[in-house]
């Protein structure tokens, strides 16, 4: 409690009550609270069959939508303002009152398209902790982007073609914006589809050609070439079929590539590039908001938390997860 402010679990949710209303902060069942608020589109943050007042972007809402959610139209309130949370498209953090901040995913650095989010002060502060441990520290996005570009160019002189995986939405899209320079490049299906919905909603991405279509017209055979898949479909035997036959590599893009005891989903190349804050952003992101109160949420809250008080802070875990190994791959 600090003042009028209370935050609590309700049927595995986190629930911030403020003066006499209620706010469910990416509830995970139906709960009953006032208004409920949507961070993004990740599977993992959406409830589809929420019916009262929603509180979120409308990109969110149609990305949601395409993901098989349907969610009614946003609210707007006048306490309540929504902030850039540099997550994925769409996403955002929330301020109720100039009290309550709740980050939802966050990250703070520029990536492609995605901005470096602006932040307020507040006296609550509900931060994502994904990376909240000292071993996750990102290298700065260009010099991975860098690193990605010598390495395309080395197998491009050699004729091997690269498959660029990522999550599916948020990360895919990234993937098309910063390496769609290269050509030819393909993009499966599923990826073409929420690329279309992104570009509808005004992010600049490059119209690529549908895999199966380069299949069918022959074009694999012309080496190389570049093909954007889901960071799932590394096992999977499409994989397998284009290494065997095309000498494809695998390049992998995500956080989670910093630990090698958890990681290990057979890319040949791994990237660092996260749509999360790592460690010391996390830190840089508490000191900004200067809260009073710090409930951590998600992946390392624990040990998040603990850090925190060590610094001074009053600070505790809402969910005292390690995380899971199926946690991994949602959001990355
Ligand atoms: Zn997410």
């Amino acid at each position: 409690m600090t003042g009028a402010v209370e935050v609590k679990i309700r049927g595995g949710s986190i629930i911030a009550k403020y003066r006499d209303k209620t706010f469910a902060l990416d509830p995970k069942a139906p709960v009953n609270s006032d208004y409920y608020f949507i961070s993004h589109a990740h599977v993992d943050h959406v409830c589809g069959r929420l019916k009262g007042n929603i509180l979120s972007s409308r990109e969110t809402i149609i990305l949601a939508k395409e993901r098989g959610y349907n969610l009614p139209d946003p609210i707007m309130l006048e306490d309540v303002e929504l902030y850039d949370s540099g997550h994925i498209i769409g996403s955002r953090s929330i301020l109720i009152d100039d009290k309550i901040f709740y980050t939802g995913d966050l990250a703070m650095r520029p990536r492609g398209f995605l901005k470096a989010p602006k932040l307020p002060k507040a006296k609550v502060l509900i931060i994502e902790t994904t990376y909240g441990h000292p071993k996750y520290l990102f290298p700065n996005p260009a010099t991975i982007i860098s690193k990605v570009n010598k390495l395309i160019s080395e197998m491009y002189e050699r004729g091997v073609p690269v498959v660029l995986c990522g999550y599916p939405l948020g990360k895919a899209q990234l993937l098309t914006y910063l390496f769609s320079t290269w050509e030819p490049i393909y993009a499966q299906e599923n990826i073409l589809k929420l690329n279309e919905t992104c570009r509808i909603l005004g992010v600049p991405l490059k119209k690529l050609k549908s895999y199966h279509e380069a299949k069918r017209e022959g074009l694999l055979e012309k080496r190389p070439w570049i093909l954007l898949a889901p960071s799932y479909s590394l096992r999977s035997n499409l994989i397998k079929v284009l290494k065997k036959k095309y000498e494809a590599v695998t390049f992998y893009f995500s956080g989670w590539v910093l630990d090698k005891k958890i990681y290990n989903n057979g890319a040949d190349y791994s990237f660092p590039l996260s749509d999360h804050c790592d460690y010391s952003d996390l830190i840089k992101v508490v000191n900004f908001v200067e809260p009073e109160k710090i409930f951590t949420v998600h992946g390392y809250a624990k040990e998040f938390s603990m850090e925190l008080r060590k610094m001074g802070y009053d600070a505790e875990a809402l969910f005292s997860s390690q995380p899971l190994l199926k946690e991994f791959y949602k959001s990355d």
